[in-house]
């Protein structure tokens, strides 16, 4: 893990030794003052070399100055070094999740996977660049004190660093306190966005069942639970913050205390004893700055594992030696079994073959396994038996790109995403011209339509089409598909979420799409099944019977069922 961290610090080699060498002169420039007000104190003083203190007074205010400058470019230089970091982490994770199946987007929320990416991996670049710097600043303070102190007066030095330990150990108990209750609070607010994520785009089913007050009940749970829980941490904040001020007060006292005893028994002289006194001060920032650096630690620590555990999810497999062709659409199930979960089979053996052209349909009751069948074409999810055959090759041995680029996918619910018309039927073809994209429209029977907009293609057609009707998103899906031009067509009950009119009018639209594709449909109006070439009756993930329109009435199983329940 460690080793994966230090590699995005790569790019940045340079300029992060940069910060590093800033960071350094920086504790240099602190450590100077004590060492100067010795020198002040022991030599010029006594001595009334008046100049050599002007001379001091001016170097100091120099040196202050240069430390002025290396602060701005660590806090400056040292961020965005943090963030270009982030920026790669955020971008490596992004192409992980493009390249992640299906299965893994069943089983994890969006919500969850948002904050990974952006909450997350900031605290991981925050300790990113803070993590070096306060180390390096920190360390190099206190040891150079140390050793400083130790030349003036060993004994003195060693209680004084004594208590050392002791600072640190009460303020890692206080600490974790700390850490437990904003641990607690950062899930209570995980909570809240999760339940105003749902809230929010639930708003229009919440609108129609009038339930506002319900949704700001529930709001008011979540949000009074979130004022405890921060009301919890601050008060381990107050404990935090008091007690090891008053730890480092103590340490004051004690310089007092032992400093002046040392000095009135002559082991240390006046100038020795102020050295003490000052130096003090000068290291106890850093101290409690390495202490505050614990959280920072462990909050980066955890957002990095985080991301390590996406980064080591397993992407879809394609075999080495996949091939990349263009596909006629001859499509074939040999035996073909499937499961989501190892427990139970929802497609078992299942074979059947769609001659180049042809349209088959999969009839049969909601759950019988149609919907996994067409997803498995485009290879989405892993067969777990049996194999399919595209013009026989195994998909398996097809790039997914080459696969998936041949076959389109019309689905009941169509996803728009927020931009223009145009964009999103350029979806089905990026480089398309404005020609092909009108034409794409027009065979989709909404071209006439966009034109009675105001803005025409360019119309925004808010998050996820909202500004459309079902019809409409519906034929902006298929005029996509139409640019997209695939040999083989997916229809997994496009229509049934719309009304006869609007469907009749999307029918004519898809059966010229489908003209001269294979194509896979599931339907439940008999309109469009009675023109397929075959009809297969998918049940509990077997097929039950196939055959014609004509074949299947004359069999009188379970078609004919189906037939009268549904079609009539
Ligand atoms: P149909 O399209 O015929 O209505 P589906 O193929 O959608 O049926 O579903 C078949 C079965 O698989 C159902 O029992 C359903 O609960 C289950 N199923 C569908 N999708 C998933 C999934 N992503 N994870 C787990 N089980 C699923
Ligand atoms: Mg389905």
């Amino acid at each position: 893990m460690f080793k994966k961290f230090i590699s995005y610090y790569k790019p940045y080699k340079g300029m992060f030794f940069l910060d590093m060498l800033a960071a350094l002169l920086i504790s240099l420039i602190g450590v100077t003052y004590p060492i100067l007000t010795n020198k002040i104190l022991k030599e010029y003083i006594p001595n009334k070399n008046l100049q050599f203190i002007a001379i001091f007074g001016g170097c100091l205010f120099i040196l202050y100055f240069i430390r002025m400058l290396l602060k701005y470019f660590v806090q400056y230089y040292g961020h965005v070094i943090g963030v270009k970091m982030q920026a790669n982490m955020r971008k490596d994770m992004f192409n992980k999740l493009q390249k992640l199946p299906f299965s893994y987007y069943d089983e994890h929320e969006t919500g969850k996977i948002m904050s990974r990416m952006t909450n997350d991996l900031m605290e991981v670049s925050e300790l990113a660049h803070h993590g070096p710097e306060n180390i390096f600043i920190c360390g190099v303070t206190v040891v150079i004190s140390f050793i400083y102190l130790m030349t003036i007066n060993w004994v003195l030095t060693l209680i004084i660093f004594a208590c050392v330990p002791v600072l640190v150990t009460i303020s890692l108990i206080m600490r974790k306190r700390l850490n437990e209750t904003s641990l607690e609070s950062r899930k209570s607010i995980a909570s809240i966005n999760a339940s105003l994520e749902s809230s929010i785009t639930g708003i229009r089913v919440t609108k129609a069942f009038t339930n506002s007050l319900k949704e700001l009940e529930k709001f008011d749970v979540s949000n009074q639970e979130y004022v405890k829980s921060r009301s919890k941490v601050y008060k381990a904040m107050g404990q935090f913050f008091s007690s090891t001020s008053f730890v480092t007060d103590l340490f004051n006292v004690i310089i007092l205390l032992a400093g002046g005893i040392f000095t009135a028994n002559g082991l240390i002289d006046l100038a020795e004893y102020t050295t003490f006194v000052v130096s003090v001060n000068i290291f106890i920032n850093p101290l409690t700055t390495l202490i505050n650096f614990v959280e920072q630690y462990q909050n980066g620590v955890t957002g990095f594992k985080r991301f390590l555990e996406i980064m080591n999810e397993n992407i879809e497999e394609e075999n080495p030696n996949a091939i990349n062709i263009e596909l006629e659409g001859r499509i074939e199930f040999k035996n073909v079994s499937f499961n989501y979960d190892v427990d139970k089979d929802i497609l078992s053996n299942v074979s059947f073959e769609i001659k180049k052209g042809q349209t088959v349909a999969l009839v049969g009751p909601s759950g019988g396994g149609k919907t996994t069948i067409c997803h498995l074409i485009p290879n989405f999810y892993k067969v777990s038996e049996g194999e399919i055959l595209i013009d026989g090759y195994n998909i398996n041995d097809l790039t997914f790109n080459s696969l998936r680029k041949n076959i389109g996918i019309v689905q009941q619910d169509v996803f728009l995403f927020n931009g223009s018309i145009k964009e999103n039927i350029l979806y089905g073809k990026l480089d398309a011209t404005d020609e092909e994209v009108y034409e794409a429209a027009r065979r989709a029977n909404i071209h006439d339509y966009i034109l009675t907009l105001e803005n025409g293609y360019d119309t925004q057609i808010g998050e996820r089409g909202v500004k459309l009707s079902g019809g409409q998103k519906q034929r902006l899906s298929i005029a996509r598909v139409f640019l997209k031009n695939p040999s083989i067509l997916i229809l997994d009950e496009a229509t049934s979420a719309l009304d006869n009119a609007t469907e009749h009018y999307i029918q004519d639209a898809l059966n010229e799409l489908c003209r001269g594709r294979t194509t896979l449909v599931v339907a439940h109006r008999l309109s469009t099944i009675r023109n397929a070439n075959e009809i297969y009756v998918i049940s509990d993930g077997k097929i039950l019977e196939s055959g014609t329109h004509e074949e299947l009435i004359a069999l009188n199983g379970e078609y004919t069922k189906l037939h009268n329940s549904q079609f009539k």
